[in-house]
């Protein structure tokens, strides 16, 4: 197996770090989790494990948390913008990267990670254009075109999009930016000050469960209605909840009505992820296999 080529996969997430290696195919040969800390340490993390490998690897793939600057011809390609994560604000991820270990590396959002490992192996393969939508700590959102990440000017914040709040609901918003949108409203943060707990302490049809589906029903049928995806995968701890998925899909058909596709109402429109925690990464090292850069770049 000498000619194996091998890939590099780093899912830098806002809680934990896990690098990977693996192959063109999206098997995992070898990873590792560390705590996300400062990016000194992360990046030295990241040398340790891939130099302290025999496996050599050609190319290199980052799913990193945002705001991240992805537009390879920016000039402040591959630096994180301003965040609340302590010492990532402004740094140069993927120049400390090359720096460390120099070899090609391709730079995606974590969830347009998870996006690629969903389409490549998941609940996307064979979608034209699909959804790929967390609902966790944040709200977060990929588009995929034919296996591949749409191209995006930044990435898209489809947590931000505005939502209309349903009568009577004056909770404040956990969006420090606005007071509406669906983050705020709805993202993990946003149900455990409403409710005083996670999502998956309320029943299906319970008052509580009712309006986080209706607000999350409320963000799809928009996305329904700009991009037209044949799939929405929902994912992320909040995403998790039993029934979620269902009750999303219910209401964005009532949102959608005489503007909902067929296709919308049938089972499984809205659905859960089929990989498990390791997408990220997975999906890291395939952004780096399936770019037509790296294809250059490994010769494959
Ligand atoms: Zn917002």
């Amino acid at each position: 197996m000498h000619n194996t080529i091998c890939i590099g996969g780093i899912e830098l997430g806002g809680t934990k770090t896990v690098f990977a290696i693996g192959n063109t195919a999206g098997t995992i040969f070898r990873k590792e989790t560390v705590p996300t800390r400062e990016p000194v340490s992360v990046i030295a993390d990241a040398c340790r494990f891939f130099k302290n490998d025999a496996r050599a690897i050609s190319a290199l793939g980052v799913g990193a948390f945002g705001p991240v600057v992805i537009d390879r011809q920016a000039p402040d390609f591959g630096h994180l913008l301003e965040t609340n994560k302590p010492g990532w604000s402004g740094f140069d991820l993927m120049g400390a990267l090359a720096a460390g270990i120099g070899v090609p590396a391709l730079l995606v959002t974590d969830v347009g990670a998870a996006a690629i490992a969903e389409a490549r192996l998941g609940a996307l393969r064979s979608v034209e254009i699909g959804i790929y939508l967390t609902v966790g700590t944040g709200i977060g959102g990929a588009i995929i075109c034919n296996g591949e990440l749409l191209p995006a000017l930044l990435h898209p914040e489809m947590g931000h999009v505005a939502l209309h709040r349903l009568p009577d609901d004056g909770a404040s918003s956990t969006c420090s930016f606005h007071d509406d949108c669906a983050e705020g409203l709805v993202a993990g943060p946003a149900i455990l000050a409403r409710f005083g707990a996670s999502l998956d302490h309320f029943a299906p049809a319970s008052a509580q469960f009712d309006l986080v589906a209706d607000y999350l029903g409320q963000l799809c049928s928009n996305l329904v209605l700009t991009l037209s995806p044949q799939r929405i995968v929902l994912g992320g701890g909040v995403g998790q909840a039993p029934g979620l998925t269902l009750a999303v899909q219910e209401a964005m058909v009532r949102k959608l009505g005489v503007y909902g596709p067929a296709a919308t109402r049938q089972a499984g429109y809205v659905c859960p992820p089929a990989l498990a925690q390791d997408a990220g990464v997975i999906g890291a090292v395939l952004c780096a296999v399936g770019s037509s850069e790296a294809r250059t770049i490994v010769n494959i």
